[in-house]
This record gives structure tokens, sequence and C-alpha cells, in this order.
């Protein structure tokens, strides 16, 4: 076992006003390490009265606490602070991430670093909200001001835990908001270790409240508040739609980032090696635990034969293994609930498709939930396994004519959150660009995700847009200013 790795179950408390606290029915759940199936830690089971504490104390902070004259440098300087000891202490998040998720050490460290740069990115931002003259008709100035919506909720699920943290606190931040965070049940510990931060880089106390529960007892509870004014909530497409219908009662601002069914195309004109790559990447990276997999290889019919045999001679050489093990390029799947759920689709699959690899439980592993990286083929885009997120390592292969035949089945699916194209062709590449119905689409490549960029879906992927300045506009209210410039009476009467 690598040096550093906690042993002991570490009782945590969760981070409301500035202060360590439990929950008020002093009840925790326990937080599990998916590859040994233990319990790591215990953490507080936050219920509505604790909701109701963390938004008072966000609303005080916003309303009447030294964040509301804060001034954007120095809010900018927050953020920059934040940057510098989540870089400082990269190890052991990473390592603290990788544990309670399964995911591999490396990937876990590329997360945090990135989590790291959308503070620094969000802390440059901040300076830069600007406002605008308006050119009315008239002897008059008018102003379009942005500010600070006000107490924004935030749930976020378990795949990327601290860097979904970040998405969504930095923007917010910069913005002047103050926060209420909801990790995901599954995976609270890296946002917990993150607070211990927030009053040396200068937050002031109720500026960002973690609280750590389950969505029915203290996510549903925070949407319907009355005093939080925003929901910005990643997770899955049914929780979307709940979510959507409780904040109607209080007309709250949402946005939703939720799941997808990505399609991946690959054209026989595609450079043949770096499309095989790009397949297993696009849908096994993260376990297959991403909202943008690439869960749907369409491939043109003239390589179809070749390219499954292919991706299933290379899906074959995955590395599955340790999480915290330097080489492992799959570890175990984040919890035993999504590890049956996957399994059950893997029998929906066996059902409805020819199986290329895998299709079931990593067996040399004895502990763990741990599953192959598995590929169907021959799948009609009309089966369950194409259709349905499985959030999981399951590629449904489905052959395709032309470019047509490829438009036709990459855009029919209730989700529209990303799609890549493959081919050398640049004429068809930005055809097909134009006929996708996606939020994000990359050609000859998939996955890159910048801070720079906007991130989210069309259709039941969700709506509004994260990351890049696009990101902070969630967070922002317009507001219109009018001067009047004339020294006269109106003469109404
Ligand atoms: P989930 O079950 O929808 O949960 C997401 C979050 O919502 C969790 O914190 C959850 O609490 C909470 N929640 C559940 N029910 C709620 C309710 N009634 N009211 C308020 N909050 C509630 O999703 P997940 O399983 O954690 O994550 C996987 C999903 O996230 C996938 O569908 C994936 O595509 C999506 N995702 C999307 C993006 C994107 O950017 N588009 C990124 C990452 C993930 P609990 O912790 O108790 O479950
Ligand atoms: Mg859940």
């Amino acid at each position: 076992m690598p040096s550093g790795v906690q042993t002991e179950v570490k009782t945590y408390q969760m981070h409301i006003n500035g202060e360590w606290v439990a929950s008020k029915s002093s009840k925790t759940f326990p937080v599990y390490d998916p590859a040994s199936e233990e319990i790591i830690a215990q953490v507080p089971d936050a219920n509505a009265d604790d909701v109701n504490r963390a938004v008072a104390a966000a609303k005080a902070a916003f309303e009447e606490g030294p964040w509301a004259t804060t001034t954007a440098q120095e809010r900018g300087r927050v953020l920059f602070r934040l940057a510098d000891k989540i870089r400082q202490n990269l190890p052991m998040l990473a390592e603290l991430e990788s544990r309670n998720t399964g995911k591999p050490i490396v990937e876990a460290e590329y997360d945090i670093n990135d989590t790291a740069t959308c503070f620094e990115y969000y802390g440059g931002l901040a300076t830069k909200i600007l406002g605008f003259v308006n050119p009315v008709p008239d002897n008059a100035v008018s102003l379009t001001m942005k500010e600070p919506i006000g107490v924004a909720g935030q749930i976020i699920p378990w795949n990327y835990p601290l860097l979904m943290a970040a998405w969504k606190l930095a923007p917010a931040l910069a913005a002047g908001c103050a926060c209420v965070l909801k990790p995901a049940e599954q995976t609270p510990l890296t946002a917990l270790e993150f607070a211990k931060w927030f009053g040396e880089v200068g937050l002031p106390p109720g500026v960002v409240n973690i609280i750590t529960g389950f969505g029915e007892t203290a996510g549903a509870p925070l949407v319907q508040h009355p005093d939080v004014n925003k929901i910005a909530f990643t997770g899955s497409a049914a929780v979307g739609k709940v979510i959507v219908k409780q904040a109607a009662d209080t007309v709250k601002r949402v946005t939703l980032e939720l799941g997808g069914k990505s399609p991946n195309i690959f054209f026989a004109d595609a450079d043949f090696e770096a499309a095989i790559d790009g397949a297993l990447f696009g849908v096994f990276i993260n376990q297959g635990e991403v909202c943008s997999a690439g869960s749907r290889i369409l491939v043109q019919k003239p390589i179809y034969k070749k390219f499954v045999d292919a991706m299933a001679e290379k899906a074959k050489k995955i590395k599955l293994g340790a999480p915290l093990d330097r080489d492992t390029k799959m570890g175990p799947l984040v919890s035993k609930e999504q590890y049956d759920r996957v399994r059950s689709y893997l029998d929906v699959g066996k059902k409805e498709a020819k199986l290329a690899f895998g299709g079931g439980r990593a067996e040399q592993f004895a502990k763990g939930y741990y599953v192959q990286p598995t590929i169907f083929y021959d799948v009609d885009n009309s089966a369950r396994i194409a259709r349905e997120e499985i959030f999981g390592p399951v590629a449904a292969v489905i052959p395709f004519d032309d470019e047509k035949d490829a438009m036709k089945i990459a855009n029919d699916s209730p989700y529209g959150l990303a799609a890549a194209v493959w081919t050398r062709d640049i004429f068809k590449a930005f055809r097909v660009v134009k006929s996708l119905r996606a939020g994000i689409v990359w050609i000859n490549h998939m996955q890159p995700t910048y801070v720079e960029a906007p991130w989210g879906g069309y259709k039941q992927s969700g709506f509004g847009r994260e990351l890049g300045p696009w990101g902070i506009e969630e967070y922002l209210e317009t507001k219109q200013v009018h001067i009047n410039l004339n020294e006269s009476p109106i003469g109404w009467y």
C-alpha cells in the first residue's frame, strides 16, 4: 500500500457559517472505498434544519457580511489563494479522490490540477464582469449593471467530485454570490478537506457552506428554500426533472448539467489507429462514469468489422487495477449501487446485441466493484443500451451507411450533451458539426474539456452553460439603470 494511505475511519463534520458542525440530528452516514468495499469515513447526515442554517448563513454573508462589500479584485485574490492551496495539497487531494471514487490516481491528479485551474480562471474573470451603456433615444444615460444573483444552491454528482464543486463554486464566488454546496452522498470527502482553507484564504464565514447528505433529505430542502435564488445542478436527467419542478414554486433560476448518450462517429476515411484509441478513450475513461462518454460508437460499414475486432483486441490490454496504482487505467465503479446498475445493463445488452468483449465483473479482483470494459456491437439505436445512460464502461457499437444515416442515428436520442466525429475530410466534418444537436462537438478527438470553453447540453442533457464567461453569466443578474439628464419637469400634467 502506498505511504500516506489513511486506514482508520475518519469522522468528518460539515462546514456551515465558517464552523465545523455535526447534523442537528447528530446522524452520520458511511463513505466507502469502492476498491476495498470498506468504510473510510463517516460524515454528517444533513437534514432540512441543517439546510436552513446553511442558507441563513449564506444569506447573511451575502447581504450583511464583509462579502457584500468585497471588491472584484479582492474576490479574485481569494480565488487565486484557493487555487494555490489546491496545488500545494494536490497529492493529498488526488489520493483521497482516487480512494473515494475508485478513479485511477493519474486521472485524479489531472482532475485536481484542473480544479485549481478553474479557480485561477475565475479569479481572473472576477475583474472582467462588465456593464454596458445602452443607446436609448433620449436625453438620458441608460446603464446595464451585472450583480450577483444571491444565494446559490449547488448540487453535484460523484464522478468528478472536487472538479464539479469548482465548476460551481469558482464562478459563483467570482460573481459575488454566497453558496451552499451539497456533494454527492458517495463522495463528500475532498470538498470537506477543501473547506479547511476557507478562513485562511480570506473567505468570510457563511460565503461557502458545505453540507453532506442525501438528495431527498438535504438536496430537496435546498431546492425548495425560499432564500435560495439559484440552483445549479449536475446529475442525472431523472433527478434534473424533479429539481425543475421543485424549484418552480419559488421561481428559482435553474441550470442543469444532465446526462448523455453521446455519439462518437467514425467515418471510413478516419485515421484507423487514432480512431480505435479515440473510441476506447471516449467511452472507458474514468471507468465510463463520464456524462459526455462516447457510449454510442457509430462506425461506417466499410470499416465496421475491422473496427469492432480492433476495439476488442485493444480493450483486452486496458489495465484494470487498484486506484492508487500508477499503471491503472480503470479502477472499480464508485459504489455497489452503480455496480449493480451497470451489471443489470450488461444483462440487457446480452439480449439486445452481440458481445465483442467483456460483459461481466472483472474476476481477477477478490473485492471491489470492478466491471470489465464491455463492447456490444450490432446494436440497434432503438435498443435500451443505445438509449439509456448506463454511466459505466459499456460501449454500444452501431453500423451506419453514409453521412445522412449517421446524422439520423446520432440525433435520434433524448440527450444532446456531446458528440465527436472522426474523418480527414474537413468539409464533411463541418457539415456534421452543423447537423449535430449537441452542446459540445469534437473533431478527431473526444473528451478534452477546458475551463475557457463552454460546457452544457441540448435537449434533455439540460440547459445553461458552465465554464468560460458563459459560466459566470449564470450567477449574475442584469440590472437596468436609467439616469434622466433633463433638468426640467417631464410635463405629464
Ligand atoms: P444523481 O443521482 O442525479 O445525483 C446528483 C446529485 O443530486 C446528488 O448530489 C444527489 O444526492 C442529488 N439529488 C438526488 N435526488 C435529489 C432531489 N430529489 N433533490 C435534490 N437533489 C437530489 O446523479 P449521480 O448518480 O450522482 O451522477 C451521475 C449523473 O450525473 C449522470 O447522469 C451523469 O451524466 C450526470 N453528470 C452530468 C455532467 C454534466 O456536466 N452534464 C457531469 C457529471 C455527471 P445523492 O448524493 O443522495 O444521490
Ligand atoms: Mg444518487
